[in-house]
């Protein structure tokens, strides 16, 4: 075995991760933003609602080609320009607004979550996050606060406000050195094999995998280790000091 440096940093994913993977239908989560635009708009809302979800899964899928980063005005600039419709700066924003209050009832962290970072960070470690997300950043960070995280996470990314997104080595460079802890002595913590696990191995981090039943699977990807729950994550990142 190679010998590498102790652990100085853990970076954690966030959605499935540190929260409930929400089994959502995108239909369901754009059928308002879609109903605000066709008010504004030779368009019915269905034909709106359709395009809204086939653009927000055709961004999505670039994390597997380019990993080009986008926020949530982009997915709304990008259907509607499809379909012809020209809308304003507060309309663009009013039905972002209303994608974003379809998500809210479904954002739970794991009760874990807070107790492992807490833990995490007695033993003295820097915590970060790295999400791949479209959402706003003040969205995000509201959660962490309700929930009480934001205090444990010493520096928080979020693709939305990135170039790339994972598992494009630029954004776990970026996490890393906003977090300003070297590669080899960090490890990225997340649930899917291909944007977490292998984009954080390719950059020379330690990946832990946390299985999410409702991702895809990857071949050919071997975690550092594989947790069930977040506490888990103590007793491995021990072993690693
Ligand atoms: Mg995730």
């Amino acid at each position: 075995m190679t010998s590498r440096p102790t652990v100085q940093g853990v970076i954690f994913d966030w959605g499935g991760t540190l929260s409930h993977y929400a089994n959502i239908e995108l239909l369901d989560m754009w059928r308002l933003a879609a109903g605000r635009i066709a008010e504004h708009s030779a368009r019915d809302s269905d034909t709106v609602l359709e395009r809204l979800v086939e653009v927000d899964l055709r961004l999505w899928e670039r994390t597997a080609a380019d990993a080009r980063a986008y926020a949530l005005p982009d997915i709304l600039r990008e259907a509607t320009r499809e379909l012809g419709i020209d809308l304003t700066e507060v309309i663009i924003e009013e039905a972002g607004t209303h994608y974003l209050d379809s998500w809210t009832p479904h954002i739970r962290h794991f009760d874990d979550a807070r107790p492992t970072l807490a833990a995490l960070k007695e033993r003295g470690l820097r915590i970060g996050m790295l999400s791949n997300t479209h959402w706003p950043k003040a969205y995000h960070e509201h959660f962490l606060e309700r929930d009480g995280l934001a205090p444990y996470i010493d520096t928080r990314c979020y693709t939305s406000e990135m170039t790339r997104m994972k598992p494009h080595p630029e954004a776990f460079r970026h996490a890393l050195e906003t977090l300003g802890v070297e590669a080899a002595a960090a490890v990225y913590v997340g649930d899917r094999l291909f944007d977490d696990v292998l984009g954080a191995q390719l950059v020379g981090m330690r990946a832990v995998h946390r299985p999410n039943p409702g991702v895809p699977s990857h071949e050919g990807v071997t975690p550092d280790a594989t947790i069930e729950t977040l506490a888990d994550l103590l007793p491995i990142i021990d072993g690693w000091r």
